[in-house]
């Protein structure tokens, strides 16, 4: 017995090996799908809605690593921060503080990235370089105690143009490279870049975490059942 997710997951991690971590996107995919990956050793699964997440976590083992990668509604936090191992999508202050509040309920400290608006969609999400400067020189570690700051997110235009997608990434780099220079923070060492799509540009342009969906697990279909 071969499984497709489980051949598509061995060849990425293969393929990855000590450039970039994988977060397998399991969104709108079913529990089955995740386990065939799991069975093949991985651990880190992205889902981009707070209730799935939650509900896949019930369902599977319990050394999952969870990454919330898609936007964070503040009532919703509560649902996740007893498990969730990384939030990709914090885009603004008034989130650190939701995400602080919940954790501490739970006795944790909850890691997380921040989102930066990189494209040139106004759909996406995101602080941009002002706002985000503005909350890495507040002294965040001491305003949210329950929460951890590993680095930062962001996701490129979705467009054909690749020098577009390129720069994009080599601007997030950037300002990766000047925040953790200017914080001094030895955990802020996350860089979320790279999808399906244009993962390999990503990690050309210094991404060290990647998230894989579609090409792991095949096309999602969000028609109703
Ligand atoms: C769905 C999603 C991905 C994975 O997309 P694929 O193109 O299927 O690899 C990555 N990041 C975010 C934030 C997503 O919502």
């Amino acid at each position: 017995m071969s499984s497709l997710v489980a051949e598509n997951i061995k060849q990425f991690s293969k393929a990855l090996e000590g450039k970039a971590t994988l977060i397998a996107v399991s969104k709108t995919k079913p529990v089955e799908d995740i386990a065939e990956a799991y069975e093949a050793g991985h651990r880190d699964f992205g889902e981009n809605k707070i209730q799935e997440m939650a509900d896949k976590y019930e369902q599977l083992p319990k050394d999952i690593r969870w990454h919330m990668i898609g936007h964070v509604q503040g009532n919703k936090i509560k649902y996740m921060a007893p498990f969730v191992h990384l939030v990709h999508g914090i885009d603004k202050a008034k989130r650190l503080k939701e995400l602080d509040k919940e954790a501490a309920k739970n006795d944790r400290v909850i890691d997380c990235l921040l989102q930066v608006h990189i494209a040139k969609e106004d759909t996406k999400f995101g602080f941009d370089e002002v706002e985000l400067t503005e909350v890495l020189t507040e002294s965040p570690e001491e305003k949210y105690p329950n929460v951890r700051i590993r680095g930062l997110m962001g996701m490129a235009t979705f467009t054909d143009n690749e020098l577009q997608v390129r720069n994009e990434f080599k601007g997030l780099f950037q300002i990766y490279s000047k925040a953790k220079a200017q914080l001094g923070l030895p955990h802020f060492d996350i860089l979320s870049m790279g999808m399906s799509g244009d993962y390999q540009l990503a990690i050309d342009e210094g991404s060290n975490m990647v998230r894989i969906g579609s090409s792991i697990f095949g096309e999602r279909n969000y028609q109703s059942k």
